[in-house]
């Protein structure tokens, strides 16, 4: 893709986000599920921006999606899950591991939106350590049986297709990855709500009972579903760490035209120093993010470009704990000085400091939580030896 086709791409996230922006405050303050979103990512041509333009994607550079990423995270975490969920996690396994069949059926289905793609790893019963999942396959004919059941999955009740993964019937070791379509028999789902924040986004469980899965939509090698998984969650972390760099610029853009306005005392409440000490470490936290994601992202383009090296996957895998980790927190700190600076009103869903405060803190929870990238980030300066778990 060409500089002025990456331009004409993020002008495009830019008009989509501001058509997005009343549907989403909309339905943020209804407590649903935003499917216009859907349809104006549709509109845009958003599904398929990293997608190769062979399978009608748009075929953008990393740099370039990041950059997206970032500006639809300003409008809130539950909308940029929607992207995460569909292309870095969704769509990226299939990029990365699809044979040229399963790139053409199920790319081309997910550029044009035809089909919502998610990512099926996390189980009630294996979190953090995905070595323990339970949910088996079984070869039958030409299918795989799958038999388990997935939890948290984000898109999980509106996706055409999700990325599972399970081991072979009584055996516990080489797990396996499977484009799974949806909604056939012995495909049963259930949507979240219950959930702190993130309403605007689809969380949802399903289970496999006995489902068919074509065998010709094992994904990648029979048993390299633990390495398809790990390598996805690169992309996913960098996906992660890109929204909540887009969380800290709108706590930041909130607090400051809050602070401009709002007079207590006699003056504008961004002459006290304590409310510019709160502007002062949000810009911190986001100057630190950005350079962070900065070099994961380059890490990751490196890796991109070599995937056989394993330097460069183990670096990349590094820095982009480094920028999930550090930007997740930076951003649940953002938000939490912007509900600061508005006081009583950013006490209120009514305002987006509020909202991005309740929203962003999954972002410390879901791929990859707080300890376990520190567990990664300490193992890799102390040695493989002193790792906390194998
Ligand atoms: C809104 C939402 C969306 C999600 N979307 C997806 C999705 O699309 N796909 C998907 O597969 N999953 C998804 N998840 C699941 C998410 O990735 C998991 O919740 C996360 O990995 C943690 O797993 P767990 O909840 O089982 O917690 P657990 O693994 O049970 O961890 C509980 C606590 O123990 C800590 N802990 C665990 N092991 C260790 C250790 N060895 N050392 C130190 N501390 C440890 C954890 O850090 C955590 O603090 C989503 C979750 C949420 C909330």
């Amino acid at each position: 893709m060409s500089t002025a086709e990456n331009q004409a791409l993020l002008t495009d996230v830019e008009a989509y986000c501001q058509e997005v922006r009343p549907h989403e405050e909309i339905c943020y303050l209804e407590h649903r599920f935003n499917a216009e979103a859907i349809e104006l990512a549709k509109k845009y041509r958003l599904f398929g921006m990293f997608t190769a333009k062979e399978y009608g994607g748009r075929g953008c550079d990393l740099t370039t999606y990041i950059k997206a990423l970032i500006r639809i995270g300003r409008e809130g975490t539950g909308l940029r899950t929607l992207f995460s969920g569909h292309i870095s996690i969704g769509q990226m396994p299939i990029i990365e591991w699809g044979n040229a069949e399963q790139k053409k059926r199920y790319l081309s289905a997910a550029a044009s939106g035809e089909k919502i793609m998610a990512f099926g790893l996390t189980e009630p019963d294996a979190g953090s350590n995905p070595l323990e999942l339970t949910t088996t396959y079984r070869r039958e004919g030409d299918c795989f049986l799958l038999n388990g059941v997935k939890y948290l999955i984000s898109n999980g009740g509106i996706a055409g297709a999700i990325i599972v993964f399970a081991y072979p019937e009584g055996r516990k070791d080489r797990m396996s990855a499977f484009i799974v379509d949806t909604r056939g028999p012995g495909f049963e789902c259930e949507d979240l709500t219950a959930k702190l924040g993130l309403p605007t986004s689809n969380t949802a469980l399903f289970e496999l009972s006995n489902y068919a899965v074509p065998a010709g939509n094992l994904l990648g090698e029979e048993g390299n579903g633990f390495r398809i998984a790990m390598n996805t969650l690169i992309s996913g972390r960098l996906s992660v760490a890109a929204g909540c760099v887009g969380v800290i610029e709108d706590c930041l853009i909130e607090a400051i035209n809050y602070a401009k306005e709002r007079h207590q005392h006699g003056k504008p409440i961004a002459k006290h120093q304590l409310v510019q000490e709160h502007i002062a470490m949000i810009e911190c936290g986001r100057q630190a993010s950005e350079s962070l994601l900065a070099s994961a992202v380059a890490a990751k383009d490196a890796s991109r470009s070599d995937p056989k090296d394993a330097a460069l996957r183990e670096r990349a895998d590094l820095l982009a704990a480094h920028a999930k980790f550090f930007a997740s927190n930076a951003a649940c700190e953002a938000a939490d000085r912007a509900v600061q600076v508005l006081g009583g009103r950013g006490y209120s869903e009514l305002y987006r400091p509020g909202r991005h405060w309740k929203d962003v803190r999954v972002c410390r929870i879901y791929e990859g939580t707080d300890e376990i990238l520190k567990l990664k980030i300490a193992t890799s300066l102390l040695g493989k030896e002193y790792a906390a778990f194998r």
